[in-house]
């Protein structure tokens, strides 16, 4: 008899998810209000990068030393609306405690274990699918305004050598080496060895689900509004039943979690991109560009650039001015670019105080398997999440220490 599995969200966490189930003989049911690469998805919209190196905590010591700096700056990447504060300061508090050394270190680990084999995990996810024309491998490539800016945080720095995360200095002259039309004001960067990126995002989600299907996974386009025991209860009234529940609904997790007895500090996290058709200037590889924490990804027919790390409740109306902060930063690194049509999106990141997502059986309905919070990173761990799903639905043996990543961590 097959293990029956409910795969509630259909963004690149529940379709790795339910994919590797099915791979593993399951009786898999993909279940999403939309369908798998729909814009309102922050799996759509993100910058494709598949970031090994991303093991820095979004809380971290070098990040708290800036933070006076990063809330009166009237062009921050980081915003937060001032009328939301109140309710914002009780996560604000989990999230800068989070952020000390002692506690950073252990987290870099359990992040680490997420991302070393990246974009190993992807090639193996998308083989034999038409997602895999989509994975590009190549270097990633840290902006900087000058070398100082790059060996004053000592922290970040000395975590990655730690972990053998290997790079390039770049000079001024190497960098225009490679990108001849960066301006004057980067003079240096770091070349990241073995990354990655995928060339379109919503494409590369949307076959991989098209893929589950055509072997024999079940889609169903619904919204869930309830999971009671081993039932799945839709707004239509449709119950569905299964062995094992995923919950993979990113931002949206927050509301059936509570219904399960579960109060989880997850925070939406916003964040935006511009999408250039044609640009004159495309990067030889993803960028991160470090003075205003923005990433450029040269993509299919288009470049894009995202970033801005919004803290706001889902229903709040989009921030012009993120998009404008984006356009002007962009115009800083290439003042000569030119483009044919330029479109704009935002999505929101589930994001946790202590920068890990939630994978694990649920403390309070142990048939449901929690698979969400994977904030600025989900796309990079997004397989590597299905696998640890798979292994503990199927009940199998595994080196990874589950224990950071326990759904009754905050209680
Ligand atoms: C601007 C930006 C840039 C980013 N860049 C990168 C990057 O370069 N690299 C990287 O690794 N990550 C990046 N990220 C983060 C990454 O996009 C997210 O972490 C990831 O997409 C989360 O995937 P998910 O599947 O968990 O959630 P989602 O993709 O949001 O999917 C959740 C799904 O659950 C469904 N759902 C919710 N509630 C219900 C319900 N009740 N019933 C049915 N369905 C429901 C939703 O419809 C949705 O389809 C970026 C994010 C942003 C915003």
């Amino acid at each position: 008899m097959k293990q029956s599995v409910i795969v509630i969200g259909s963004g690149i966490t529940g379709v790795s998810c339910a994919e590797e189930l099915r791979r593993s003989g399951a009786k898999v049911t993909l279940i999403d209000r939309v369908a798998a690469g729909d814009p309102s998805q922050t799996s759509y919209g993100n910058a494709g990068i598949l970031a090994r190196e991303g093991i820095m905590p979004i809380a971290n010591p070098s990040m708290l030393k800036m933070i006076p700096q990063i809330l009166l700056s009237p062009n921050s990447p980081i915003y937060l609306k001032w009328s939301y504060l109140t309710k914002f300061s009780p996560w604000a508090v989990k999230f800068i405690m989070n952020g000390t050394r002692p506690k950073a270190l252990p987290i870099i680990l359990a992040l680490n274990e997420l991302l070393y084999d990246t974009v190993e995990n992807h090639i193996q996810l998308s083989k034999n699918t038409d997602a895999a024309r989509f994975i590009q491998k190549g270097d990633m490539t840290f902006l900087y305004r000058n070398r100082k800016q790059f060996t004053t945080d000592t922290f970040a720095n000395q975590a990655r050598r730690d972990l053998g995360i290997s790079w390039d200095e770049l000079s001024r002259d190497k960098l225009l080496d490679r990108d001849p039309h960066i301006s004057k004001l980067y003079q240096f960067g770091l070349a990241y060895k073995n990354h990655g990126w995928i060339t379109n995002p919503a494409a590369y989600v949307s076959n991989l689900a098209k893929h589950f299907q055509k072997n024999g996974g079940k889609i169903l386009i619904g919204e869930v509004s309830k999971i009671n025991g081993n039932n799945v209860e839709l707004k239509d009234s449709t119950i569905l039943k299964a062995e094992s529940i995923v919950l993979a609904t990113g931002a949206w997790s927050k509301s059936l979690a509570m219904q399960l007895g579960h109060n989880i500090p997850l925070q939406a996290e916003r964040g935006y991109h511009l999408s250039l058709k044609n640009a004159s200037q495309m990067p030889p590889n993803t960028y991160l560009i470090t003075d205003k924490k923005f990433a450029l990804t040269p993509m299919d027919g288009f470049l894009r650039c995202a970033g801005q790390s919004e803290f706001a409740p889902l229903e709040m109306p989009p921030n012009p001015k993120a998009i404008k902060n984006l356009r002007k930063f962009l115009f800083r690194l290439y003042p000569k670019l030119e483009y044919e049509t330029e479109t704009i999106w935002q999505g929101t990141r589930p994001t946790l105080p202590d920068s890990l997502p939630m994978i694990g059986r649920s403390s309070k309905n142990t048939s449901v398997i929690f698979a969400f919070g994977s904030q600025h990173l989900g796309l990079t761990m997004g397989p590597k999440i299905g696998k640890m799903v798979r292994d503990i639905i199927f009940e199998r043996q595994s080196n990874i220490n589950m224990k950071p990543y326990s759904s009754d961590r905050f209680d």
